[in-house]
């Protein structure tokens, strides 16, 4: 598992059948009071704890799981995780907080035609998508993280409760699926997306300096050229209306 600073440890998705989020977790080892920032894809679970293990992270200092937004790539084996660490907590915008302590899946599955395949593919029942959430963000916290300190951007568009997070003095955000490396940005077509809000999300992000960045899929980035989201935001614009 690379570690991109003293205080953030990536483990990257493992793409199979389908597209596993990047894990990250935040927090100095020292602090004993880490996070886990999403999970990942169905399945998963155990790849990522084995990959805490093999970095030599007590899951006992895993204090809490964050959740840049509820997609299935990113809470799939959430639950997988939770039986080995079931003493952290959830914390979820409260967008999709609201919808997952109900077990209302349309966040999680974004569209009906891929709830019924993945309900089929991995024997899911409806219903399965239901967690407690600890702690619902609303954007705007600055968030004391393992003696390292994260600002939450509220950046809907991709989902509704989408969250960026940003290391404000090393210049490091992590955007979720709201824009990505080459150019890229997140899907606006699933349930809860907003074109629109997107692009206003994008411009939000453009604000921040960042010098490295940390999306929830494809590479990640070390020295993100200056203006970069901005020059994505603007490429973008025709479709974001
Ligand atoms: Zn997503
Ligand atoms: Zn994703």
């Amino acid at each position: 598992m690379p570690k991109i600073t003293e205080e953030v440890f990536y483990i990257p998705g493992q793409d199979e059948f389908m597209p596993d989020a990047h894990a990250y977790v935040l927090g100095k080892p020292s602090s004993q009071n880490l996070s886990l920032i999403d999970a990942g894809v169905i399945g998963k679970g155990n790849y990522k704890i084995q990959s805490l293990h093999k970095e030599g992270i007590e899951l006992s200092s895993i204090k809490r799981i964050i959740m840049t937004h509820t997609h299935l790539d990113h809470i799939g084996c959430l639950s997988e995780i939770q039986r080995e660490i079931p003493s952290a907590e959830l914390w979820v915008h409260q967008l999709e907080a609201d919808l997952l302590e109900k077990g209302e899946e349309k966040a999680v599955y974004g569209m009906d035609m891929f709830r019924t395949l993945c309900q089929l593919q991995f024997r899911l029942k409806p219903g399965a998508f239901k967690f407690q959430v600890h702690r619902r963000l609303q954007g705007g916290e600055t968030l004391d993280l393992g003696d390292t300190v994260w600002e939450v951007i509220h950046i809907p568009g991709h989902s509704m409760g989408s969250i960026g997070l940003y290391h404000r003095p090393m210049k490091i955000l992590i955007p979720g699926d709201v824009v990505y490396a080459d150019y890229a940005i997140g899907r606006f077509n699933l349930y809860g997306a907003n074109a629109f809000e997107l692009k206003k999300s994008l411009m939000r992000l453009a604000e921040l300096e960042v010098d490295i960045l940390l999306p929830g899929h494809n590479p990640i980035v070390k020295d993100l050229p200056k203006g970069y989201i901005l020059k994505t935001a603007r490429q973008w614009e025709p479709y974001l209306k």
